[in-house]
């Protein structure tokens, strides 16, 4: 096995692990249910560009959901609006029963802590080893677990063991995106919104990303979503969705879903 090879066997265990020190409650991911979702943007003539168009999704507890569509139809701006990232024009999102779209600005921020986030470019801090990039998003705030344990468990249990004290630049693109998901997990999140987690990696190395991806869902029963234009990511989720100019335009739950 190849220790912090791009495609090293996860450890389940580890990864179970890893759920919170000490603690070993089962998780339940987020339920989120969206209603007549709106958001529009400027473009910079002026021009209003819907991208996302009265959307309403109810999304149950632990689904792993694959969000198609061509570049430009509204995925990332549905995942950075259930993420707190950006605020809806209109409608209401609601994560276990709150509605985002009604919490003022240090709610959206500890709310926005316990979501995990994968992007496409890995968004590592190129100055930060691996250990320091899973630990900088709950670097500011007082946990109950020691934070540089907790990095390096989580380093483990996606494979790099060894690398932990790396920078990203000594890394592969498929390390780099493993420490982007150890970081995405920092907190504990309940939810995890990948967006073309696999779009910068060659095939062998983005199954290896979603295999771990797929692996996470099960042991920790998050909520997964994932923006992808790869049928062969939408083919392992249980459900899958289509949006074309922000309108959801399918919706079909997979005959294995469970
Ligand atoms: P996708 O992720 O499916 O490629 P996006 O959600 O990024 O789609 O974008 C949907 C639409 O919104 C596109 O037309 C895009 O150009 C537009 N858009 C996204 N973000 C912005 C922004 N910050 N300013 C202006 N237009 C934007
Ligand atoms: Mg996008």
């Amino acid at each position: 096995m190849a220790s912090g090879g791009d495609n090293a066997v996860v450890r389940t265990s580890a990864l179970l692990e890893g759920a919170a020190d000490g603690e070993q409650e089962p998780m339940t991911g987020n339920t989120v249910r969206l209603v007549d979702v709106t958001k529009i943007y400027q473009s910079s003539a002026g021009v209003r560009v819907p991208a996302l168009d009265g959307v309403s999704l109810d999304i149950p507890a632990g689904q792993t959901l694959a969000v198609t569509g061509r570049s430009g139809s509204g995925k990332s701006t549905l995942l950075h609006l259930i993420g707190a990232m950006d605020l809806a024009d209109r409608g209401e999102i609601d994560v276990d029963g709150q509605d985002l779209t009604k919490l003022g600005d240090r709610q959206r921020a500890t709310y926005r802590r316990g979501i995990g986030f994968v992007f496409q470019r890995f968004h590592l801090l190129p100055a930060l080893t691996a250990c320091d990039n899973v630990v900088a998003p709950v670097l500011p705030f007082r946990t109950s677990f020691n934070k540089q344990e907790r990095a390096l468990k989580l380093l483990a249990a996606v494979g790099l063991e060894g690398r932990e004290h790396d920078l990203p630049s000594k890394l592969s693109g498929g390390q780099q995106q493993r420490v982007a998901i150890a970081r995405a997990l920092i907190g504990e999140p309940r939810m995890l919104l990948a967006d073309e987690p696999t779009g910068n990696l060659d095939s062998v190395t983005g199954s290896g990303v979603l295999e771990l991806l797929f692996e996470l869902h099960a042991t920790r029963g998050l909520t997964l979503l994932i923006a992808t234009h790869d049928p062969a990511v939408a083919a392992r989720c249980q459900r899958v969705i289509a949006l074309r100019d922000g309108k959801v335009v399918s919706d079909e739950q997979a005959a294995s879903a469970s």
